[in-house]
């Protein structure tokens, strides 16, 4: 990630806690490189377009956040969209059969980890069936490796708080239509489209296509191996306090 400048840093790359300035964990993974963003980034035709239809899929996103956290706990949402209006009727229909449990005060849940000096935000922590865990809301196309360093540093910090915590999972949550006629796929986001032509259909190609409306489609992951992910997120903020060793001394952070 770059910073302009100090202040800059201060705000992003951090959050303080009773006087005291910790790194965010989502700052402290934006070390590792992210290949597909290359290609994301060299599939538009300039660096403003791609943060512009970055900025406003992002915005889409906390939208689904907040229309499916709100649907965790049982509370009305304000802010409906076409798009989260799907998405939380994508989540309901999926939780019939799942029957997650989470409460208010666990949606959001901040958590600060005093001894290896981190901070961050979890979007909820849940029961399903017999386990408690951390879990956290995509909007991406499928669930990447990355979300394991993340969702490490939130469980590690969750469990001194809640010692039944045990695991991690990853609600992944994405709207699309489909053609009525073709069977092909279409997903918008930050105004941007994505086809997928139904290749078991010739006619795809040429097909005027006849799009539904958007549906919502939601999958959940649970992530093995905490120990081996937790030891790699503590790799990867020890790179990043390399990094950002200017800026950190003169914070006064101290590792
Ligand atoms: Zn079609």
């Amino acid at each position: 990630m770059e910073y302009k400048n100090l202040e800059d840093f201060i705000a992003r790359a951090g959050h303080m806690n009773d006087g005291i300035w910790y790194p965010r964990v989502t700052s402290i993974i934006s070390i590792k490189s992210k290949p597909a963003l290359y290609r994301y980034y060299a599939s538009m035709p300039s660096w403003f377009h791609a943060e512009r239809i970055k900025n406003k899929s992002a915005e889409e996103g906390t939208l689904i956040h907040e229309a499916v956290q709100s649907a965790m706990v049982g509370e009305e949402y304000d802010n409906h969209t076409e798009n989260t209006l799907a998405a939380v009727l994508a989540y309901k229909q999926f939780n019939d059969q799942l029957n997650l449990i989470s409460e208010k005060n666990k949606i959001e849940y901040k958590i600060v980890n005093q001894q290896e000096k981190y901070a961050g935000t979890i979007d909820a922590i849940v029961t399903i069936g017999d386990k408690t865990g951390v879990l956290d809301i995509k909007t991406s196309p499928s669930v990447y490796r990355d979300y394991n360093l993340q969702t490490a540093a939130y469980m590690e910090s969750a469990r001194k708080d809640f010692p039944e915590v045990s695991t991690r999972w990853i609600l992944l949550i994405n709207t699309n239509q489909t053609c009525e006629l073709c069977g092909s796929n279409r997903r918008i986001k930050g105004g941007k489209e994505t086809l997928s032509l139904n290749t078991k259909n010739d006619y795809s190609i040429n097909c005027l296509h006849k799009w539904s409306a958007l549906k919502g489609n939601v999958l959940l992951k649970e992530l093995k191996d905490f120990e081996m992910d937790y030891e790699a997120f503590l790799g990867a903020k020890k790179l990043w306090e390399w990094e950002y060793a200017g800026y950190l001394k003169k914070i006064g952070y101290k590792q």
